[in-house]
């Protein structure tokens, strides 16, 4: 599908994103009209002073015409940045209406293209507006679908339940903790995720250098008196690690982290089942890992085996079985929906095995195809279920966890996300996870430290968020550590400026 826009260049990228919604392999262009099918002009008059932005969009097909219109009050702040965004917004409104006219289709999230959605509610929620403006700001500005809109209102309810001081985090720090190893890699992975019995670089190299880097954010940490939130490691399976490997590093950690006893929540990723043994479990406990997580992904054996996870479903039930013999008294499990070749039937067979198991939280993914993934590069040879079908897996999902006491606590989108849909994070009342609520609202800065971790800065008191990204490649990580932790270092310096600091 070719798809020519003529509109300024500051709208160009929010207009792609909402076309790439609804055609797979769009081609959209911004020179050679003649050569696209589908023709459509945005323009939006910006304004200034308290007048709305408005926009107009109109739409040709071979068929006929399409024409929409949309006037927006500037909101959340009256300065340029506001109006900015009201103008893109705007932009988004008509052309989504417009493309929603001439193909049937009913974007669900509206113009949110964004990774976050609960954010924008959180804003509202800042800004004073009462729950029932936010709902119906969001179907009018937004274009939400009120089943969306709902949705996210009892996720921010759920997750200013469980931190009740959500908004007041900004003088805490939450580390996550990257181990690039498992034991093989997935088709859909694009994690930083190394065969563990590959050559890059040795594992213990590896450790060397993460626990430097342990120690010297725990002493930075210490500096500054900050204390931490949550402690999240991922990777990668970080239980693919020895015991003795697993038991050194979080000896470590402990040493380093200041307080740790008062660290809210301590997560350990133990993803592959097949990397689960009773002496890990032993020192996980030990060392006071509050929640693992056990990701069946599915319960069907043929497609455990066509997306490379390499274990059995059995594997999967006896290491559950395993860590709640040992203890474990919170046990996240993930699924994900439209693996290939799964549909409504796969996932009613997966949410029974569930049922049985009643892990403490169930993420439910939809299947994204990612760039840089195995599956994508060859996405010819799987066969996904239908965007009808996937909506309506969703739906199965959303039903049979109010049904059997799971409560919606997190969300996130992604982009190529099947039948752009959404991922959802259910817990039992109690077991939520505080690092996924924080991470996915950005309440405060996540220092990032290991292979492919993302330090995410944000300066106490402002909404400005600070990427910085340690190496993907093991060996790299080894090889430049160092210099990258002096840059991470200085940077939080800059964020923090003397905050916290002893005289
Ligand atoms: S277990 Fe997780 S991190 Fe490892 S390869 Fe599979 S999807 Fe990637």
């Amino acid at each position: 599908m070719r798809l020519f826009v003529d509109c300024a260049d500051p709208y160009a990228r929010e207009l792609e994103l909402i076309a790439k919604l609804f055609f797979d392999g769009l081609s959209f262009v911004r020179d050679t009209p003649e050569e696209a099918s589908w023709r459509a002009r945005v323009t939006v008059e910006e304004g200034e002073g308290c007048n709305p932005v408005r926009a107009v969009a109109q739409l040709t097909t071979p068929e006929r015409t399409y024409r929409a219109e949309h006037e927006r009050p500037v909101r959340l702040g009256n300065e340029a940045r506001a109006r900015q965004k009201a103008a893109k917004k705007a932009a988004a409104y008509v052309f989504l209406e417009v493309l929603e006219q001439a193909t049937g289709i009913v974007q669900p999230w509206g113009v949110l293209t964004g990774v976050r959605p609960t954010k924008l509610y959180h804003q509202f929620v800042q800004a004073g507006y009462a729950s029932e403006e936010i709902s119906a700001l969001l179907v009018r500005e937004y274009r939400l679908a009120p089943e969306k809109v709902d949705l996210l209102a009892r996720i921010v309810a759920r997750q200013r339940t469980v931190l009740p001081d959500l908004y007041e985090l900004d003088r805490e720090v939450s580390l996550y903790i990257g181990i690039p190893f498992c034991p093989t890699k997935c088709a859909y992975c694009t994690f930083p995720a190394y065969d563990i019995r590959g050559q890059q670089g040795s594992v213990d190299d590896f450790l060397r250098a993460l626990m430097d880097e342990i120690a010297q954010v725990g002493a930075w940490l210490r500096d500054r008196d900050l204390p931490v939130t949550s402690i999240y490691f991922g990777g990668g399976t970080p239980t693919s690690m020895t015991a003795e490997q697993l038991d050194t590093l979080l000896k470590t950690l402990r040493t380093h982290v200041p307080h740790i006893d008062r660290v809210r929540e301590l997560t350990v990723e133990a993803g592959r089942p097949d990397t689960i043994t009773p002496e890990k479990l032993a020192i996980l406990k030990t060392h006071g890992v509050d929640r693992i997580s056990v990701n069946p992904q599915s319960f069907t054996q043929a497609t455990l085996e066509a997306i490379g996870r390499h274990h059995t479903v059995e594997e999967t039930i006896d290491a559950f079985h395993l860590a709640r013999r040992m203890g474990v008294d919170n046990i996240n499990m993930d699924l994900i929906i439209g693996l290939p070749g799964e549909g409504v039937d796969h996932l009613r067979h997966s949410l029974d095995m569930v049922g049985q198991l009643q892990p403490d939280s169930l993420t439910i993914h939809t299947l994204a195809f990612k760039r840089a993934s195995a599956m994508t590069q060859n996405r010819e040879a799987y066969r996904v279920a239908s965007r009808e079908e996937i909506h309506r897996m969703m739906a199965l999902a959303a039903t049979w966890t109010a049904a059997n006491g799971y409560h919606p606590y997190y969300l996130y989108r992604q982009k190529n996300i099947l039948g752009n849909l959404e991922n959802v994070g259910y817990a039992k009342d109690g077991k939520e996870s505080v690092y996924n609520i924080i991470i996915m609202e950005e309440r405060h800065t996540i220092i990032g430290l290991g292979c492919g971790a993302v330090s995410k800065i944000i300066p106490p008191g402002t909404d400005r968020v600070i990427r910085f990204a340690n190496p993907k490649e093991p060996k790299a990580y080894i090889e430049h550590y160092h210099d990258m932790l002096a840059k991470k270092l200085a940077l939080l310096d800059e964020a923090y400026g003397t905050m916290g600091m002893r005289r």
